[in-house]
Parts: C-alpha cells; structure tokens; sequence
C-alpha cells in the first residue's frame, strides 16, 4: 500500500486511494510500481513472497521530510516501511523515481526478516547489510552497476550516481570525499560508531566490488543450483 506522509516526518499519514483507478500521485504510482517490481524479484527469483516470506503487507511512504521538515534527500527502512523524500540538494528527483532505490530499501526488509540478527546496523555486519541492499538494488535495476543514477543531482555527484559497484570510488580522489568508498581490504575505513554506524555506507564498498567482479565473470543470473525449495 502507499502512504501519503504529507512534507511531514511521518506525523500526518493518509492513505493514497482512488474512487476510479486514477492515480494523480506521480510518486505514489512510482513507488508502487517500483515497489511491486522489487517484490516481484524476490517472488519469481528467489521464491520469497514479500518481505517476510509470508506475504505481507508492503507500505511505501511518501513524501516524507526530516524531522525538523526540510526536504529529506533520502529514503529509509525503519522496520515496519520504506519512507522515500522529495529530494533536496544532494537528490534532485523524488528518491520514489528510484527502482534501485525501492530494491534497496526492501532488500533491508528482507534482511530484517530474515532470521536472528539481521545483519545489525553497525560496522561490518551493518557494511554487509548496505552490501546486500546495493547488491539486490541493482540486481532489480539491473542496467547498470549504479546506485542512485535516477535521482542524483549530477552537479553534486560528477559520476551522477550515489555509488558504483564497480567503481566504489565513484570519481572521487580522496576517502575524504562522501561519496568514496574503499573497494578492497586495503583501503577499509576504520570509523567510530558515530560516523555512519562504523561507516555502514562506506565499507560496503568492498563487498559491492567483490559482487560486481563475481557477477560479471559468472553471470547475474541465479544458477538454478542455488534454487531452494519454498
Ligand atoms: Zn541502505
């Protein structure tokens, strides 16, 4: 379902209906049909029925700000659902025009749901699980290697993207620059748990790369051995 958060931080949610099937919702129709795509992924390749693997619920939220009400230049899984902003400098599209970006925020459901643990949000296991969202973002918006291409202002990010599985350095020089990540062991980022969760969106660098190299020497298709019954 899509929710209607209304420039608020998720204070003053309406549901997005229609009387007659039209939808006036630019974003609402993408994020359903963004989000629909991504479920339909985990169903038809890997025989996981919604983010619970029972067919649950799914609510995407719209138009969603900051706390404070400023434009939100982000989107987010917060346990129960996938919160999309308008976009502010960083983005410049609604981040709901994302295929990537929905692939991604419902890959960290599935990664919640999915047994003990869940990959904690914090140093590498947190790394691992940004990893798996890129990883499984881009195997649903599979054209390229890129996270973000769609929404992202190109005068902020030169390469257009937020991140590249196969460049994690993203054109820039420095692991200084934000939007940099390390690529191999050598290069990982030893951050303190203030500092992006130990740097969850950084080092996810490594293992993105280490995909991308796997995937494009083998395939990106799933080898039916790795087919598991239901
Ligand atoms: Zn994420």
């Amino acid at each position: 379902m899509c929710i209607n958060s209304n420039n608020t931080a998720l204070d003053n949610v309406t549901h997005v209906t229609s009387p007659n099937n039209v939808w006036n919702s630019p974003k609402s129709a993408s994020a359903m049909h963004n989000g629909g795509l991504a479920y339909e992924y985990f169903r038809n390749t890997h025989n996981r029925n919604s983010l619970n693997g029972q067919g649950g619920t799914i609510i995407s939220v719209i138009n969603v700000t900051e706390d404070d009400g400023t434009q939100m230049d982000n989107a987010f899984w917060n346990g129960q659902l996938m919160a999309y902003g308008n976009g502010n400098q960083l983005c410049d599209r609604p981040l709901a025009a994302g295929l990537d970006v929905a692939g991604h925020e419902m890959t960290h459901g599935v990664i919640e749901n999915n047994g003990a643990g869940g990959l904690e949000y914090m140093g590498q296991s947190g790394a691992l699980n940004e990893s798996f969202a890129d990883i499984f973002g881009c195997m649903i918006d599979r054209d390229d290697w890129l996270v973000g291409e769609d929404i992202i202002n190109n005068a902020v990010i030169p390469s257009g993207a937020l991140r590249s599985m196969s460049n994690p350095h993203n054109g820039a020089s420095s692991p200084s620059t934000f939007y940099w990540q390390p690529e191999n062991m050598s290069e990982y980022q030893n951050l303190s748990s203030n500092q992006d969760n130990g740097g969850v969106h950084i080092n996810s660098g490594i293992p993105n790369k280490a995909f991308y190299l796997y995937a494009t020497a083998v395939t990106k298709i799933k080898p039916s051995a790795f087919i598991t019954a239901p």
